[in-house]
């Protein structure tokens, strides 16, 4: 498998958005997933930034309501729905602005492709794969926080960023630290890569609690506000392993060089180790609004409005080794990065469906990673885990995955329920 190592060049003044003396031109941003997590704190930085931003593409899935008030506010050219059935609503919801509205599958990629400096792909679960890569085949900017991209598709992703010459900046906060502290770095200098988890809500809870874990529970993330995918992944530590995977497309490494630690305060995001046995981490408060910042503004820095680290205030911080016999989903995403093909697609839909049937009370919370093992496993019996040749056989081995995860779903709840 190929990486791309990602230069790290020094910031350059005429690149200084922070600059209020120097008059350059607004940047062109899209916003894929607006109406989300990702989405408010992006559009958040560049409501503070008018001047240096101008926003091109919004895009949500089917909240039309939202979709369209964000438009109208951040003076967007084109709002698309992807849920075709929203488009009254979006098209109401604009009528008179001279802001365009589209909707479907077809108009999230044509948002997706619209000239634009910087792309953020934001959509959740691997619905962002296909405007994603039509952003990455553009040769755009994109600033990547949708993870399962590189989970579901890495090697033919990364593949399209070189064909493309795409720029590719991470905006998952781990990466996004481990990308800072690279700085530039030759591959062979470096010895390790540590990302850190927080270790999530159920961090000290013994099996017996986790096993009548409930949503609620699950979503009250001790330290960061984030959609409830993946705060449900924080939970499980499924988070944690899905950015393994996404590091070991994004850097130089292979897969016994990443290293995972729990470090509750979730300060220190991720560090690299080199062979000189330095050590540089980067540091920052749980804000998303940090590594958003940094993508958005690099390779210069931008303002940011989030608390500032107190060392002395925090006074601790603390590490820990992740415990998998608890939380057995890190070891099968370590498992699915070793195994390769189509192993972390089929994981990933298998957990989508997890969390999502977790969500909606039809399954336990140590359920999801049982789900996402025996899917894994019956994938594996029907020959779906060898590698695919394109998008189509990824996006054939996710609905197959789907598929797969839905009937052992619904013969556990059979199987609960008798
Ligand atoms: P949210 O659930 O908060 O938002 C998801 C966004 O994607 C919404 O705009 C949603 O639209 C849209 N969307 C969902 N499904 C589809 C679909 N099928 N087609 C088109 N658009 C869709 O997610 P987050 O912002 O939390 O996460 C976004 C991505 O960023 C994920 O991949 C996540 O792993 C990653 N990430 C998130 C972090 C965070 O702090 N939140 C941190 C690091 C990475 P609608 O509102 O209409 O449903």
């Amino acid at each position: 498998m190929g990486h791309v190592t990602m230069s790290v060049t020094p910031a350059t003044a005429s690149a200084d958005i922070g600059a209020p003396s120097r008059a350059t031109a607004a940047k062109r941003i899209s916003v894929l997933g607006a109406t989300g997590s990702v989405g408010h704190s992006t559009l958040d930085l560049i409501s503070r930034n008018r001047d240096k931003f101008q926003v091109v593409a919004l895009t949500a899935n089917s909240n039309a309501g939202q979709l369209a008030e964000l438009a109208v506010r951040h003076r967007a050219e084109i709002a698309v729905v992807a849920d075709p059935a929203r488009y009254r609503d979006l098209k109401d919801g604009l009528a008179g602005t001279g802001i365009e509205a589209a909707a479907g599958p077809e108009a999230l990629v044509e948002a997706a492709t619209r000239s634009a400096d910087c792309v953020m792909a934001g959509i959740s679960g691997a619905a962002g794969l296909k405007p994603t890569l039509a952003a990455v085949a553009q040769g755009r900017r994109v600033a990547l926080a949708n993870k399962e991209c590189l989970v579901c598709a890495g090697d033919m992703f990364m593949q399209a960023v070189r064909t493309a010459g795409a720029e590719l900046l991470p905006v998952d906060s781990e990466h996004a630290g481990v990308f800072q502290a690279l700085a530039g770095a030759n591959a062979a200098d470096i010895e390790r890569i540590v990302i850190t988890a927080s270790g999530g809500p159920f961090r000290t809870w013994t099996r017996e609690q986790l096993a009548h874990a409930t949503p609620a529970q699950a979503l009250a993330h001790p330290n960061w506000s984030m959609g409830p995918k993946i705060s449900i992944d924080s939970a499980t530590l499924m988070n944690k392993g899905l950015e393994l995977i996404e590091a070991y497309h994004l850097f130089p490494v292979e897969p016994h060089q990443l290293e995972v630690v729990v470090h509750p305060q979730s300060i220190v995001h991720a560090m690299v180790g080199y062979r000189d046995g330095s050590m540089l981490a980067q540091l920052a408060n749980p804000d998303m609004r940090t590594p958003i910042a940094a993508s958005l503004a690099w390779p210069a820095r931008m303002a940011a409005p989030t608390k500032r680290i107190d060392l002395v205030e925090l006074g601790t911080l603390t590490f820990e080794r992740p415990d998998e016999a608890r939380f057995r989903a890190l070891g099968l995403a370590r498992q699915a990065l070793q195994q390769g093909g189509m192993a972390p697609a089929v994981l990933s839909a298998a957990n989508e469906i997890a969390v999502d049937a977790f969500l909606t009370g039809r399954l336990g919370f140590l359920q999801i990673a049982q789900l996402v093992a025996d899917t894994l496993e019956a994938a594996g019996k029907r020959g779906l885990l060898s590698d695919a040749a394109d998008l189509s056989a990824v996006v054939g081995a996710d609905a197959a995955a789907r598929d797969l995860a839905l009937n052992l779903l619904r013969g556990q709840t059979r199987a609960a329920r008798s």
